[in-house]
């Protein structure tokens, strides 16, 4: 248990947000997990108000306490549409620190986040290692999607049909870049983040050849770290301030306009969540110019290089999932929607309830893994209704969870990042 001073501390600033929730249960009607289970616990107000007494309740049952905390996606669409501007994910992460400090985490956590993703080199070694042995326990399930699933009854996998780990990781066919800007006069830093580099390198490669063709140079050290988001929604704080001290010592020795990532929950994560977390004073300054430079990949390539609609629609029907971290955390929703749009041979066309979540939610889709299947069968569902070939996005965690769902439900799609799509044509 942590410092019981520290504890208190923590519980008493948490108690000053939470008098900003009136109870009004708005909340309610923006909830993808409370859209499933009905139950008042699984929404903000419920949790809130489970905060409210959270020194009592953490030590009458801790267990449930953190089941409860946990029985929620992050999506931040509670907090997009909160008439009392409640800061929820804030208020969230805040209780997983008190629980994790009052709980201890488990020896898997401890694994991955203070073993495994606060040393970047070891993590690269081992799951390199992963990718050439894991043909062993998978076995292809769907050709067109791309996806297998466990030949083995195995515990955290279960019947999950997933992409496996790339047989080449971006960062073993880039180690690293620095090169000059061309007609753009622009250069920008480039963090793929680790399901970019480990699970879709095609979609780094995109960037690489979006950047290129627009003369953008790019600065991309060797060693980057994880965004720390595992670490900190599960309370790892210290881990958390580990990972982003390692990326701001790699990109501090960087001289460019934006740094850009193709993953929605890294930007969102460098955008709000380390400001709001990371603690060193000395790195502030540093810290603040990341901070103002992050930029998702479609706002980067529409908002600065003025990539912009072709007058003629293509036959090749794409429609477009918002992941939650650019829609509610950034606002950026028109953005990738222009690229596409932007892309010659694409046909757009909008499906039903795009702005809902996929129910990946990072750690919940493996701690709640049939909740999140619930919500991933409807978005699914939506996708294929619209009639698109493709669903595109921009976050690598949700072309995993679509991807799955249909696999799953024997659907003939494709699953891409935006910018893939744009950079098949250049
Ligand atoms: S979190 Fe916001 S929407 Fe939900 S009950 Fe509180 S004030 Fe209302
Ligand atoms: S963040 Fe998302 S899942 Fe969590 S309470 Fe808010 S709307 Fe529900
Ligand atoms: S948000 Fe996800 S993909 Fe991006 S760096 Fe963090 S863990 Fe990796």
């Amino acid at each position: 248990m942590a410092d019981p001073k520290k504890l208190v501390e923590m519980l008493k600033s948490l108690e000053d947000q939470l008098v900003t929730c009136m109870r009004c249960g708005m909340c309610q009607a923006q909830c993808p997990v409370f859209a499933q289970s009905g139950r008042e616990g699984d929404v903000t107000r419920g949790k809130i108000a489970l905060l409210a007494g959270l020194a009592e309740e953490m030590i009458k049952d801790p267990e449930g306490v953190n089941n409860k905390l946990n029985r929620c996606l992050l999506c931040g669409t509670c907090e997009a549409n909160c008439p009392s501007g409640v800061k929820v994910t804030d208020i969230f992460l805040r209780a997983r620190a008190i629980m994790a400090a009052y709980n201890g985490m488990s020896p898997t956590q401890k694994l991955i986040f203070q073993q495994l993703l606060t040393h970047p080199g070891l993590f690269n070694t081992i799951l390199d290692l992963g990718a050439k042995f894991q043909g062993i326990f998978t076995k292809p399930v769907n050709d067109m999607l791309g996806t297998s699933c466990a030949r083995f009854n195995a515990p955290i996998i279960g019947d999950r049909h997933f992409k496996t780990l790339a047989a080449k990781p971006l960062h073993s066919d880039v180690p690293s870049l620095d090169t000059p800007a061309g007609a753009s006069n622009l250069r920008v830093a480039f963090y793929p983040g680790c399901v970019v580099d480990k699970i879709y390198p095609s979609v780094g490669h995109a960037v690489l050849k979006v950047l290129k063709h627009h003369g953008v140079g790019v600065f991309m050290p060797k060693g980057q770290a994880c965004c720390g988001i595992p670490a900190i929604s599960n309370g790892d704080v210290a881990s958390f301030q580990k990972m982003v001290k390692a990326n701001i010592e790699l990109f501090r020795k960087g001289d460019f306009d934006y740094l850009i990532t193709p993953c929605a929950t890294c930007t969102s994560t460098i955008k709000k969540i380390w400001p709001a977390y990371y603690e060193d004073k000395s790195d502030q300054i540093t810290l603040a110019k990341i901070v103002d430079k992050v930029k998702d990949v479609s706002a980067f390539l529409v908002d600065v290089l003025k990539v912009s609609p072709m007058d003629t629609e293509g036959t090749k029907t794409v429609t477009y999932h918002d992941p939650c971290h650019l829609r509610n955390s950034l606002g950026v929703t028109a953005q990738p929607r222009t690229l596409l749009k932007a892309t010659p041979g694409v046909k757009f066309v909008e499906m039903t309830d795009a702005a809902s979540c996929c129910g990946s939610g990072g750690s919940f889709n493996l701690k709640f893994y049939e909740l999140s299947q619930e919500i991933g069968r409807k978005k699914a569902q939506h996708i294929i209704d619209s009639q698109a070939e493709t669903v595109a996005t921009g976050c690598p965690a949700c072309m995993m969870q679509m991807t799955d769902m249909l696999s799953k439900a024997g659907a003939s799609r494709k699953v891409r990042h935006v910018v893939e799509l744009y950079a098949d044509t250049l």
